[in-house]
């Protein structure tokens, strides 16, 4: 599976599914998916990050201070030199989070950092040898590593990383300066703690993939289910025959159209179109022919109401209704006379029509400022009946309905 194909919504569906039913050792997830959690899992630790670095500095001063002060200890050594090592980084990162560095790359920064963290942690002990805290030291590495694996948010590639590195300044520090190091002590102390971390961090962050791609696929689900939604509703409001607007999207039109050009104080205009002598083409030219002139016929009407808030309907059976918001008699004259010649120019051939030899319509057009007395369905029952009174002076004309 390409990473293109992955983008695609359904695709990435079944490459999430796929996953999700294996057991991969790997933690790596399958483009982009891996991309996505990295990004969403780093802003999480550096928000996790900024909100504790300040109280965690406060902690390590304030246990410093409890250790020297309360504990009996008295040979210290060279201790408040390698604590004060530890509250630099400490203060570093602290001062990387106010100028929020971290967020542009936080496991880069927070690597460095651990990796200097991890290599001072191992020569720690060398350095205050002789000292009361040598054992105390020994096992604070158990600490550092359980901090670099568990508690900074590194993914589990960058803490290795860093630990890797860590050794390597340590090693190079106690080659460079002929440090003495307790192979036993370090090994149980650092290893144990490495090790620990590790597994802890290889369980949690396989976890937080996982529950990664469950939430994407939720994500996924409620895309599916609104565009399944949005084309529903699109399709409750368009007839299925001629892809017009339906009778009861008309309806509710009408009522904005109504309600906003009231508001504005401008005409509003509807149109009730009617073909003529259809019941006899439908007997003539068969059911089908029939429906092919009624796509015709809303194409036709269609291309000549084309201004944004215009509106062609299919108000039912075979006639069509047109809403025409800011306009008036004069405009509404224009509209209709071009909507019948435009049909009649259609030439549709109609043998049965007892009026012309092509397919015509009837019209009927009221319009209205709307006042707040006056009902919206008072305009189409006077376009209705200003119809009714073409259809009686001979069909193949217009009326207008009284004011
Ligand atoms: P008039 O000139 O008075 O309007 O006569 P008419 O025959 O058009 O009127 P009438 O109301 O008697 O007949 C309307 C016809 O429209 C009857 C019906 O079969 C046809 N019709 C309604 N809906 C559809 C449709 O979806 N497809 C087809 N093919 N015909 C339809
Ligand atoms: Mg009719
Ligand atoms: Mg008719």
């Amino acid at each position: 599976m390409t990473e293109q194909n992955n983008n695609n919504p359904a695709d990435q569906h079944g490459v999430i599914l796929s996953h999700l039913s294996r057991r991969d050792f790997w933690l790596r997830l399958p483009a982009p998916l891996e991309a996505d959690f990295c990004r969403e899992h780093d802003h999480r630790a550096v928000d996790g990050f900024n909100s504790m670095i300040g109280s965690v500095a406060l902690l390590y001063f304030g246990l410093g201070a409890a250790l020297v002060l309360f504990s009996g200890i008295s040979n210290i050594g060279f201790w408040p030199a390698s604590y004060a090592v530890f509250m630099v980084l400490i203060v570093t990162a602290w001062l990387l989070s106010v100028a929020d560095v971290l967020r542009h790359n936080y496991q880069l920064y927070m690597a460095a950092l651990v990796s200097v963290a991890v290599g001072f942690a191992l020569i720690h002990p060398s350095i205050i040898q002789g000292s009361e805290m040598y054992y105390l030291v020994h096992e604070g590495t158990i600490f550092v590593m359980v901090i670099v694996f568990l508690g900074l948010n590194l993914l589990l590639p960058w803490a290795l990383m860093a630990t890797v590195a860590g050794v390597l300044i340590a090693t190079t520090a106690v080659l460079a300066f002929d440090l003495s190091v307790d192979w036993t002590m370090t090994a149980s102390t650092f290893l144990g703690g490495a090790l620990l971390g590790m597994v802890l961090r290889y369980r949690d962050e396989r976890q937080l993939r996982r529950e990664h791609l469950h939430a994407r696929l939720l994500v996924l689900d409620n895309e599916r289910i609104q565009a399944l939604a949005n084309q529903l509703e699109r399709l409750s409001f368009l007839d299925g025959l001629t892809g017009l607007a339906n009778r009861r999207y008309f309806d509710s039109s009408l009522d904005k159209a109504w309600r906003s050009c009231q508001r504005d104080d401008t005409p509003l205009t509807v149109i009730m179109l009617d073909v003529d002598f259809f019941k006899p083409y439908n007997d003539f030219y068969g059911h089908q022919r029939g429906d092919q002139v009624l796509r015709d016929l809303a194409q036709t009407i269609s291309a000549q109401a084309v201004r944004p808030q215009d509106m062609v309907a299919r108000y039912g059976g075979e006639e069509f209704v047109v809403l025409l918001p800011a306009v008036d008699q004069e405009s509404a004259q224009q509209m209709v006379e071009k909507i019948l010649h435009a049909v009649r120019q259609r030439n549709l051939p109609h043998e049965k029509s007892a009026c012309a030899d092509h397919v015509t319509v009837s019209a009927g057009v009221a319009t209205r400022v709307p006042q707040p007395y006056m009902h919206a369905e008072s305009l189409v029952a006077a376009a209705d009946a200003a119809l009714y009174q073409a259809k009686r002076d001979g069909r193949d004309c217009w009326r207008r309905g009284a004011e």
